[in-house]
């Protein structure tokens, strides 16, 4: 429905609207605003698109479209939103979000600022875009405040009342979001009037403004999800605590959309020795080698956590036993690769190589559909291949509340 509107307005838009050089360079501009400001808060973007399981994920990237309402004509501004969002896709998601929800979003977002310039054109009904340089004087101010209204409650009504539809079990309180994510909209809304206005006398003040909102989504207006932090500083690994409420996070979203999510628990073995051996100062040293060699060999949206003192948590979203296995042995094999240029007791300079780990891995929901559940049989076969004589993998075997099965009964030939 939300698509099928969405397909129509742009058609009857298109087909009125020329495209002026000028246009394109504001177009251009957005568009480069839009992917350095995700490249840049892309770490920050994951974790906050995953926390917002159940409640709308909302956008920093309206900076850009809402400065392509005052600045672009409808057609352009699509084509702006649908780019961002295949960027957003690509890069900050790399695939691993769900494709219809995506698609969905940024439908809502064309609606909105479909609305918005509705606003607008009541307004100033004799020009048509760019809007931004009829905004002088109050009812230019009241023009923007009504549009940016528009955008979004036409966003966030439609975004709710999705998220109310697919999960009716889920208290409706929680599908509202925060409400500091209206701040946050607020705030995006007022700083893309800001490069609208700008832009259409000093398009070269866009970078200004770029750093502008760079600095406030990292430094400011997400200050619960600076992963500072929750950084172990040892290691540069977020903690356990934090690990474990991705978790949890992860683990919901997994059970709402039927997906796997893998589990890694990565003890070093024998670390002792290399304390005894070495001191504790090339134990530290070779402790972080270790955390960032585990960290370059999972991919960038797998989260390391460290878990104890020699211990690591990885979590694997959206892959098979297989693929599980695979990205522990990958750990294992770069671990055991490594040499570590530290010094000894006495000062002197020592290579600390042949490292090894074992792992124990596990995969919701096979191995178990409770995170508590999970890690413990993580924990376990950890111990396994311990057991088994160290630097392995063991994956887990037991099955926690899966299920019940029929009893595999012997044929007879
Ligand atoms: P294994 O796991 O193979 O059974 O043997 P291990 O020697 O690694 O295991 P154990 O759990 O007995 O000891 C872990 C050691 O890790 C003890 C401690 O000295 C060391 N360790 C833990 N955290 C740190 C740290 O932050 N810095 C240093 N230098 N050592 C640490
Ligand atoms: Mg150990
Ligand atoms: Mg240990």
């Amino acid at each position: 429905m939300v698509e099928v509107a969405t397909v129509l307005m742009l058609v009857t838009a298109a087909s009125l609207t020329p495209i002026t050089s000028t246009s394109w360079l504001w177009f251009g501009l957005l568009l480069g605003a839009s992917v350095i400001h995700l490249e840049a808060a892309q770490g920050i973007e994951r974790i906050r698109e995953v926390s917002a399981e159940g409640s709308p994920y909302t956008h920093m990237q309206s900076v850009w479209y809402f400065a392509g309402v005052l600045l672009l004509p409808l057609p352009l501004l699509t084509a702006l939103i649908i780019l961002s969002f295949t960027h957003e896709w690509f890069r900050v998601f790399r695939g691993q979000a769900i494709a219809y929800r995506k698609v969905f979003s940024a439908a809502t977002v064309v609606l909105a600022v479909g609305g918005a310039q509705l606003v607008l054109a009541a307004f100033f009904p004799a020009v048509g875009p760019p809007y931004a340089a009829q905004l002088g004087g109050p009812i230019g101010a009241l023009a923007v405040i009504v549009a940016g209204l528009a955008y979004r409650l036409v966003n966030y009504a439609l975004v709710v009342g999705a998220i109310v539809a697919s999960n009716p079990e889920q208290p409706a309180r929680k599908a509202l979001g925060h409400a500091s994510d209206q701040l946050i909209i607020a705030a995006s809304v007022g700083l893309g009037y800001a490069v609208g206005v700008f832009t259409v006398d000093r398009p070269w003040s866009m970078p200004i403004l770029l750093v502008t909102v760079l600095a406030l989504h990292m430094g400011l207006l997400l200050p619960q999800f600076r992963i500072a932090a929750h950084t172990d500083s040892r290691t540069g690994l977020v903690d356990a605590a934090w690990w474990s409420d991705r978790a949890a996070d992860q683990l919901d979203r997994a059970r709402r959309l039927a997906r796997t999510v893998g589990v890694l628990m990565i003890d070093l073995d024998h670390f002792k020795q290399v304390n005894d051996r070495y001191g504790h100062l090339a134990g530290d040293q070779v402790l972080t080698a270790v955390a960032e060699t585990v960290k370059h060999s999972v991919r960038s949206l797998d989260l390391v956590g460290r878990w104890g003192g020699e211990e690591f948590a990885v979590l694997v979203p959206a892959v098979g036993v297989d693929e599980l296995h695979a990205a522990a042995e990958r750990v294992r094999a770069a671990v055991q690769a490594l040499a570590v240029e530290t010094c000894d007791l006495e000062g002197r300079g020592v290579t600390v190589s042949g490292l090894t780990v074992s792992v124990g891995a596990g995969l919701f929901p096979g191995t178990a559909v409770e995170l508590s559940d999970l890690l413990l049989a993580v924990d376990g076969a950890l111990f396994q291949a311990k057991r088994q004589g160290r630097n392995r993998t063991v994956m887990t075997t037991r099955i926690v509340a899966a299920p019940a099965e029929e009893p595999a009964r012997e044929r007879t030939a």
